[in-house]
């Protein structure tokens, strides 16, 4: 081994993804580009659709806020008379 291997000088194995305005490689938010400010959305990133989990997770979640508002309104309206 006569040549040291550097990993930090190597090219990023992964392709990042172009700016389909200016060209430029994105950065770490391929959503927007931090070279012409553009936002690009969903087109640099590929879709993840939501797990069953966090699907689960946000039912659960607007079914308890649903249940404090009715509870809170129930509330009221009995104390009201
Ligand atoms: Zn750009």
């Amino acid at each position: 081994m006569s040549e040291r291997f550097v990993p930090s000088e190597l090219p990023d194995p992964k392709p990042r993804p172009k700016c389909p305005y200016c060209n430029k490689e994105l950065g770490d938010d391929p959503s927007f580009c931090s070279n012409c400010g553009k936002y690009l959305g969903n087109k640099g990133k590929q879709y993840k659709p939501l797990s069953d989990g966090r699907k689960k997770t946000i039912r659960l979640i607007v079914g308890a806020v649903l249940l404090v508002i009715f509870f809170v309104v129930f509330f009221f309206v009995n104390r009201r008379g």
